[in-house]
């Protein structure tokens, strides 16, 4: 059974990785497994001693037997004895861990077993944003690590345990080392695997003179190495596909899916998400995608950001939740604040929730009970929605909605709601062809409302993209008439940005680009970065103000949620606004998704592609049997499943909307990402539509 390896690591420098690797490396040669060796890259470098290099890396081969060329096996040396990042800087080479990848893979094709040496401990910088635990993340192996026995050792084994369990790290075990001196007081083994977790090795004594025998020996006595092989053996890739079959076993047993025919679901292979990094998700088998719908249009900066992480676990440390019925707490008040600054005039008010729909349910009974107050004596009991909306999956947000797909069979449980036409310009409802209609999909907002008069509460929009409907963009001017007609006949608008929001369309919120106040705004999906259910309803002082009165007018907003305005989640938004900010994340999402639009061009070449519609990063593929006519596709064919399910054997992930194909990457993705993308998602259409 082939065992892919382990990345030794230290909780400090100069702890003796070096020796325990060296030292396991020949024993497993000894006990006839073939074992490469690597120390990816080393500081400090001096030429030679003599005539031999000494240097951590021709130590490793010698220890190991191998034979493999210096290249390889350290395919980068500094002279200064800086971290990798420092001494690039200052000899001026960059590091490509492109080439550390090549030779690492060229290695471990080459050996059975591959025990790498890191520089350092786990957050070593190689670069800016690169440190020696995502190496060990990049190459897939388990960490082992060195801590020194000596006073303080229960404190760096802690320290170091944490830092690869916050980066998400698979711990081998940690091993303590006293190669150097023979006094210190014996760490208590027991006491630090409560404390961290993780498994504690052994330790190597102090080994008398640094030779092949002697080093294999000590660490033979010192270290436990029939449970670091058991250990090892549980991380192979046979075991963890085994682990895989046994995680889908249980979901299809014990779990029910959103959306999703159950009965197709327990046949089909499903993946099991192990963890993510950027824009790639890993399953725990090790197979990898581009996660190119960003879970589902929430995460904003990557998964496993850094400073979202170190946000989140700052404020785990202070604490994790506490009721908003009563209280308050520090990271809601600061949120609701930035907040209100950001978004468009006239929205002063933040009311927390924990999701799209809740975000709408409580918009919706804002409005409502806003004219019980105001007209006490009136009947504005509807809402006015546009055709194909959609949001959210609460009865509330159900009634609103105009997918009827997903909506008819709730009908008897609905309130009454009036549509008018989705302004969909490849289907003009009306069959006219943008801009020569002069917005005639607009009046139609005006006419309804007109119809209604004096019955509509507010109008309900997903402001310039009506994303689930298929990503269906407004023509431009749209939702300015709409906000124009619903100021007319004296209704609420409710601008539903729980996708659009946060930079997704080019702009921080989508009304900005008609310059358009909405009296409530909903948010949610990305406003967290994509870390937690969380949302927001943002309301206007004049709505807000017609709930203030004596307790006995029973003017109070009866509403609210357990985890209502939760610091978790108020800590990641805040997290997630400052690093928009510094990154200038919106401004980013308009270069990448003029870039991305580039790259759609040829996608939208192709025999079967109808309609490609975009929007700043968010994209809507339309799928048709006919390109002349836009004869669709019958639904029952599934041609947009078939083309995400043919896209996910080709390492990227995305969903359909029906024969619409959605692409709304992360605003984090890189160019090189966002065009991989686009290229499997053209690749996918072609071998689904023209087969
Ligand atoms: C996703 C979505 C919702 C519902 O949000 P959930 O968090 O899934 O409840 C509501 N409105 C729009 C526009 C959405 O895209």
């Amino acid at each position: 059974m082939s065992v892919p390896g382990f990345f030794v690591t230290g909780s400090d420098t100069g702890v003796g990785k070096t020796m325990i690797a060296g030292g396991l490396a020949a024993l497993l040669r000894k006990a006839g497994r073939d074992v490469g060796v690597m120390k990816p890259m080393e500081t400090g470098v001096k030429t030679s001693r003599g005539k031999q290099p000494y240097d951590d890396a021709s130590f490793l081969m010698k220890m190991a037997a191998v034979k493999d060329p210096p290249s390889l096996v350290r395919p980068i040396g500094l002279k200064a004895p800086l971290s990798p990042h420092h001494a690039a800087l200052q000899e001026g080479i960059p590091i490509e861990i492109g080439v550390v990848m090549e030779a690492y893979e060229t290695l471990r094709a080459r050996h059975e077993t591959m025990i790498v040496e890191g520089a350092g401990g786990l957050m070593v910088p190689i670069t800016e944003n690169f440190y020696m635990a995502d190496l060990a993340r990049m190459m897939g192996l388990p960490v082992l690590i060195v801590v020194h026995p000596f006073l303080g050792s229960i404190n760096h084994a802690i320290i170091s345990a944490m830092a690869a369990q916050a980066e998400g790290l698979d711990v081998l075990g940690i091993v303590f080392n006293a190669w150097k001196k023979g006094k210190y007081p014996a760490p208590d083994f027991q006491l630090i695997e409560r404390k961290t977790g993780e498994a504690v090795l052994g330790l190597v004594g102090c080994i008398p003179r640094p030779d092949k025998r002697s080093i294999q020996k000590a660490v033979w006595e010192g270290l436990d190495i029939e449970r670091l092989l058991a250990r090892l053996e549980r991380r192979t890739p046979q075991v963890r596909a085994a682990m895989a079959a046994e995680l889908a076993e249980k979901d299809k047993k014990y779990t029910w899916h959103p959306f999703t025919q159950m009965k197709e679901w327990m046949k089909d292979d499903i993946t099991i998400i192990g963890s993510g990094k950027g824009v790639t998700l890993r399953g725990v088998d090790g197979a990898e995608w581009l996660d190119g719908h960003s879970s589902y249009w929430c995460n904003v900066h990557g998964h496993g950001d850094r400073d979202m992480n170190r946000a989140v676990i700052r404020q785990l440390g202070m604490i994790s939740h506490s009721t908003f019925l009563g209280l308050s707490n520090e990271p809601a008040a600061r949120l609701a604040e930035k907040l209100v600054e950001i978004s468009p005039s006239g929205l002063e008010r933040v009311f927390y929730s924990d999701n799209g729909s809740t975000a709408v349910e409580v918009a919706l009974k804002m409005s409502c009970q806003y004219w019980r107050h105001v007209e006490p004596k009136g009947a504005r009991n509807k809402f006015l929605s546009l055709g194909g909306a959609y949001h959210g999956d609460t009865v509330g947000a159900v009634s609103v909605g105009g997918i009827d797909l997903y909506h008819a069979v709730f009908r008897s449980l609905l309130f009454d709601s009036v549509f008018v036409p989705s302004p969909y310009c490849y289907r003009c409802p009306l069959g006219q062809s943008h801009p020569e209609c002069g917005l005639a999909c607009a009046d139609l907002v005006d006419k309804a409302l007109e119809e209604n008069q004096g019955e509509v509460a507010a109008m309900i929009i997903e402001p310039i993209v009506q994303c689930p409907a298929g990503m269906i963009t407004a023509p431009p001017g749209y939702l300015r008439r709409a906000r124009e007609a619903c100021d007319r006949h004296g209704v609420l608008l409710i601008a539903d940005e729980v996708a659009v929001g946060f930079g997704r369309t080019g702009r921080m919120f989508a009304c900005e680009h008609e310059d358009v106040s909405p009296d409530i705004m909903t948010l949610s999906k990305s406003i967290s970065g994509g870390l937690f259910p969380f949302a927001a309803t943002l309301t206007s002082g004049k709505l807000f103000n017609a709930f203030l009165g004596d307790y006995e007018e029973k003017k109070t907003f009866f509403h609210g949620h357990t985890y209502t305005a939760n610091q978790l989640g108020c800590a990641a938004a805040l997290e997630n606004l400052r690093l928009m900010e510094e990154r200038g994340t919106v401004e980013q999402g308009l270069v990448k998704g003029n870039a991305m639009g580039r790259s759609l061009e040829s996608v939208a070449s192709l025999p079967h592609v109808g309609d490609v519609r975009r929007r700043g990063l968010i994209a809507g593929v339309e799928l048709v049997r006919d390109k002349s006519t836009g004869e669709e596709y019958p639904w029952e064919e599934r041609v947009g499943a078939r083309c995400a399910a043919e896209a996910k054997t080709r390492g990227l992930i995305i969903r359909p909307l029906g024969n619409t194909l959605a692409l709304f990457p992360a605003p984090a993705s890189t160019l090189e990402e966002i065009s991989r993308m686009t290229r499997i998602m053209g690749d996918s259409i072609r071998e689904v539509t023209e087969r």
